[in-house]
């Protein structure tokens, strides 16, 4: 009993400095909850555990405290353990986020995901479990190849929370980008900016050519956007105007999608009637004042010599001629300037540069 009385005041002596410890400890970080831990006899207040030897004597009291240890020890491994599994949590987002807006290869993420993993950090070992990416991706086969929609609607309501304006202005690109140099497989995605927003992916075509007909191709993409400029979206109790305003594409992908004659054809120019004269094997446009191109006119399809076709965009209310911006990369510094640059260094006697001014 001698033994039991004085093994009961070391572990009293030890449960006061414990609890002054825990209640100044508390106090500092809002725990001041820890005797009353789910589990802990409510005997164990602070209040009550410095109370008579006789009753702290009894053996209830005695398991009293051993649980009381015990759920401190529960509390404190619990308190650590609860910000690590929230910063594993966070870890792991920051670090998908990281490896998105840097474009990691998956190899190089697979590799930082090893050495964190040894690190002891709770991280999958597959870059493509961390970053997400869907497995299986449903495709039709069409337009002799294949084809899957992702819609317009849902990409726009990704963004509609943060607009600043009721109208949604989108600009659209469409074009061909061939995916390997030994193989013929091209992607044709039609992409949409909403604002000044990221582009997304609306549709996507995937084929040993440019997607045939066009009008297939096109059909949902347009069908889409002609009831939301006719309808709105709604979102959140709040209705949205939808309008196109501008298709951004290179001059082949353009004579595609408006079905017109490639840009080197003697009335290729999008804008104005000049007719072009073949001079040494090129297209030359020497009229300085020609009639005007308009909208009208290209969806009555009155340019016989110019439109190869009714273009889907038509049919949507699209206005053909001013929506599709003529791009200054292309036109500008890829085509005039690039042309002048060989000429002035590699061209002709005529124009070239002599050696000394170069
Ligand atoms: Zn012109």
């Amino acid at each position: 009993m001698t033994l039991r009385v004085r093994q009961w005041r070391k572990r009293q002596r030890e449960l006061d400095q414990l609890l002054r410890y825990s209640d100044s400890d508390g106090e500092q970080e809002g725990i001041k909850n820890v005797p009353s831990v789910p589990g802990t006899p409510s005997s164990c207040n602070s209040d009550n555990v410095p109370g008579t030897p006789d009753r702290v004597m009894s053996d209830n009291a005695l398991e009293t405290s051993d649980d009381f240890d015990t759920d401190v020890d529960y509390w404190s491994t619990d308190l650590e353990q609860e910000p690590n599994e929230a910063e594993v949590t966070s870890f792991e987002d920051e670090l998908r986020q990281w490896a998105l807006e840097y474009k990691v290869t998956h190899r190089a993420l697979n590799g930082l995901l090893s050495i964190l993993r040894k690190q002891g950090h709770l991280l999958p070992v597959d870059c493509r479990t961390l970053l997400a990416t869907p497995q299986h991706n449903t495709t039709e086969p069409k337009c002799g190849g294949q084809y899957k929609y992702y819609g317009l609607e849902k990409g726009i309501c990704r963004y509609l929370s943060q607009m600043e304006s009721n109208d949604v202005h989108l600009s659209v690109n469409v074009d061909g980008i061939p995916l390997f140099r030994s193989s013929g497989v091209q992607f044709w995605p039609i992409l949409v900016k909403c604002g000044h927003f990221d582009p997304f992916i609306v549709a996507m075509f995937s084929g040993q050519s440019k997607p045939n007909p066009l009008e297939n191709y096109l059909k949902d993409f347009v069908s889409e956007y002609k009831h939301l400029k006719d309808n709105g979206i709604v979102f959140k109790g709040q209705t949205y105007t939808v309008n196109i305003d501008a298709l951004i594409c290179d001059a082949p992908a353009r004579a595609f999608l408006k079905c017109i004659k490639g840009h080197t054809a003697y009335e290729s120019c999008e804008r104005c009637l000049v007719r072009g004269t073949c001079v040494e094997r090129r297209i030359v446009f020497s009229e300085q004042v020609s009639t005007s191109r308009t909208d009208d006119g290209f969806s009555r399809v009155e340019y016989s010599n110019h439109q190869t076709g009714i273009s889907p965009f038509i049919a949507a209310g699209i206005p053909c001629v001013s929506s599709f911006v003529l791009d200054y990369m292309h036109i500008v510094c890829l085509g005039v300037v690039r042309r002048l640059l060989i000429y002035l260094t590699r061209g002709p006697k005529v124009c070239r540069l002599s050696v000394e001014s170069h």
